[in-house]
């Protein structure tokens, strides 16, 4: 919900810089969003050209506020990848295209105001335990799971960054010794099992094998459901692979499953390290809702020994956690300057 920026109002600057879009507003101290914009990030431009538009957008965020009366006061950007907070350089993005781009300089220059520099589900996990679905926990840890998974534990509203501007990296813990190969390099990641394209790989690949080899067992019965409406190739996404599941497709089951179970070792992994309050769970594959939480939390819960069992919620904010966190994240460098 936007209002417009007022008269006499101090407002923030955020951008929220992701692979394919960003999400851009004006922000109120109390995390009210008085203005929202998006923008195409169009990252095959390269990265100089990606900066420029990051710059000019947030410019003009800037001049929209000082041209209803507001005074903004500072600027937030969040980018993925490996993000430097300290240094407000953007260390490596692979979807973005960024090499060591010291963003927070640039956009502090550009505009005249202080800027910060965060890492986009590190500030979206700020958001969603200051105003989202943790806002009642002390203790908690967001987990994004999309084209891949990553994690940011937030305690009393601020994220534990790491000492290389890498902590929360829950997708690249090792849980399938044998299984895929990750995107980093190594066989058996979660994110390589459970994360949204992993999901819809799995559910591709076994497709196949039982639409060439058909069914173990079966001879040449018919093929699964699945496999009767979808042409041999076609990219099932993991969104579909759940809908399958719900409507009690077997292959589509099983590989839900495999994945919830994965993501079940990888959260009491992260509950054995952090020992939180709550785990909020965001990203595409969460849009599921009950579907992944329910199952989630029995298969947590399983695993839980004499560790107490963190809440498990769906997140609150949807695609806006990061812009907002961007935000407090801006909010809060004010208040130690
Ligand atoms: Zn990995």
């Amino acid at each position: 919900m936007t209002d417009g920026p007022g008269d006499g109002e101090q407002l923030v600057v955020a951008l929220d810089v992701g692979g394919t879009g960003m999400k851009c507003a004006l922000v109120r101290p109390d995390g009210s969003v008085a203005h929202a914009e998006r923008h195409p990030t169009d990252a095959g431009r390269g990265p100089d050209a990606v900066v420029e538009t990051v710059l000019a957008v947030a410019e003009g965020l800037a001049d929209r506020a000082r041209a209803a009366g507001s005074t903004p006061v500072a600027c937030g950007v969040a980018v993925p990848g490996v993000v430097d907070e300290a240094a407000g350089v953007a260390v490596w993005s692979a979807n973005v295209g960024f090499r060591d781009v010291p963003l927070r300089k640039l956009v502090g220059a550009r505009l005249g105001l202080p800027a910060v520099l965060g890492h986009d589900v590190r500030v979206g996990g700020i958001a969603e335990a200051r105003l989202g679905a943790g806002r009642d926990a002390r203790h908690v840890l967001f987990v994004a799971i999309g084209t891949g998974i990553a994690a940011a534990h937030v305690v009393a509203g601020s994220a534990a960054v790491g000492a290389h501007g890498a902590a929360g990296e829950i997708g690249h813990i090792l849980i399938r010794p044998d299984g895929p190969r990750c995107g980093c390099g190594r066989p058996g990641c979660l994110e390589a099992v459970s994360s949204a394209s992993a999901v819809a790989r799995r559910y591709a690949e076994l497709a196949d094998a039982t639409t060439q080899a058909g069914p173990p067992g079966v001879g040449t019965a018919a093929p699964p459901a699945g496999a009767a409406t979808r042409p041999a190739g076609t990219a099932v996404s993991a969104a579909e692979v759940a809908g399958r599941a719900a409507a009690g497709e077997e292959l589509a089951g099983q590989v839900w499953r495999e994945a919830v179970e994965a993501l079940a070792d990888g959260l009491a992994t992260g509950q054995a390290l952090y020992d939180v309050d709550t785990m909020v769970i965001g990203g595409g594959l969460a849009r599921a809702g009950e579907q992944l939480l329910g199952p989630l939390r029995a298969a947590l819960h399983e695993r839980m020994t004499f560790h107490r069992e963190p809440r498990l919620v769906a997140a609150a904010l949807g695609d806006e956690a990061g812009c907002l966190g961007a935000a407090l994240l801006a909010l809060d460098s004010l208040e130690r300057r």
